[in-house]
């Protein structure tokens, strides 16, 4: 069967560049980058390299970028390495409830430990009010957690002016940003979003799977969560995962080279889309308007999201019901802090587009809708 996959939020299909990169490193390339035999040289090279593309794509320095194994290992060593190594210039941390269950659920994890917690709530399409976000700063606030795109509803949050109003308000917390939904999908730097540290994930982007990258300002000191080896700075202990490394490096060429090609590429198929379903009466559009390129989330009204997604799924069309983390565990509390509730919340389903989508995709999807709306919502 024909496959139309519109879940690239939760896993992207690699580059054959990508491919071909950590093939290369496991049959050929196999040395420990470790080692000072020419093998182990050669692959500390390639891994070097892909440190420099990672950095030239953040606009960053290479020994600002450290791997780590997923957007999740990332998050954590961002969160728990700050809040461990300041904690004695406060214990007060402030993030959104919209962000990933990885900074979530790491954050209640320290609220466990003794930090304090305030989770900004979510208004519509995701939004926050960024008075309440002055309103929360405290002189102990050590670390602000935002995410660059809301991995379930597209929402871009604005961490420029995030960081402007910690600048205004002198704050001395550390500003973290998990952009691993917002990586090569909208334009931005380290810099020109100020944050301290970001997290990217391979797999989100064309790469391998088990791959993530984290940005550490210089002179940002973070404890590590685990110990062994002392690779990456002493963060990220075990030997490295040269193939998925290269992996990376090699996906972030392409998609950072071609930033934006892909992103009108993304932006057209989206338009192509809302358009179709704009005379469904039956579909509603939960995203902000201006949100992210590859993220669409629309409540089918009168049928579950488990229903169309199998109905979608006999068709040959991939979509999820919110994140694919929380896909099994019922109702997204991501859309229910942004305020949907009944039909709108029951119907909810993802469609998050990536590079090899075409209209024809497009066209297979919007039709499988409409069949699903035929057969689930007139009874
Ligand atoms: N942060 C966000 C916003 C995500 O969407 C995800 C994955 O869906 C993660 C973090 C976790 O990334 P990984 O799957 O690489 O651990």
């Amino acid at each position: 069967m024909e496959i139309s996959y519109f879940d690239n939020s939760a896993t992207t299909k690699a580059y054959p560049e990508a491919t071909s990169a950590v093939c290369y490193m496991m049959e050929e390339c196999f040395g420990n980058p470790s080692a000072l035999h020419p093998l182990g040289l050669l692959a500390e090279h390639k891994m070097e390299e892909a440190r420099d593309i990672i950095a030239h794509s953040l606009g960053c320095k290479s020994e600002e970028i450290i791997f780590t194994s997923c957007g999740t290992e990332s998050n954590n060593i961002a969160i728990q390495g700050i809040a461990h190594t300041y904690h004695r210039q406060g214990k007060h941390i402030i993030t959104t409830q919209g962000e990933h269950g990885a900074v979530l659920n790491t954050v209640n994890f320290l609220e466990k430990q003794g930090f304090e917690v305030t989770k900004l709530p979510l208004k519509e399409g995701g939004r926050i009010d960024y008075d309440e976000f002055t309103s929360a700063l405290r002189p102990d606030t050590i670390l602000v957690c935002i995410m660059l795109v809301n991995n379930e509803l597209g929402t871009v949050y604005n961490i420029q002016k995030i960081k402007n109003i910690m600048t205004e308000q002198k704050s001395k917390a550390f500003l973290f940003c998990d952009c691993v939904q917002g990586y090569l999908k909208i334009p931005f730097s380290a810099d020109s979003l100020g944050a301290d540290l970001l997290s990217v994930s391979g797999h989100k982007v064309h790469g391998p799977k088990g791959i993530g990258a984290l940005y550490i300002r210089k002179g940002v000191r973070v404890s590590p969560v685990m110990h062994g080896g002392g690779q990456e700075r002493g963060l990220k202990s075990g030997t490295h995962n040269t193939p998925a490394i290269c992996g990376l490096g090699e996906a972030v060429k392409i998609g950072y080279d071609n930033l934006q090609n892909r992103i009108a590429h993304m932006n057209e198929l989206k338009q192509l889309i809302l358009e179709s379903i704009s005379n469904m009466d039956k579909l509603i559009v939960n995203s902000p308007s201006d949100g992210a390129p590859h993220i669409i989330n629309i409540s089918v009204l009168g049928a579950r999201s488990e229903v169309v997604l199998r109905m979608l799924g006999d068709l040959g069309v991939c979509v999820s019901a919110g994140s694919a983390c929380s896909s099994k565990k019922g109702a997204s509390y991501v859309l229910t802090a942004s305020g949907l509730r009944d039909e709108r919340l029951n119907g909810a389903i993802r469609i998050s587009l990536g590079d090899f989508n075409t209209k024809e995709d497009c066209f297979r999807l919007t039709d499988g809708l409409k069949a699903c709306i035929d057969r689930f919502c007139f009874r």
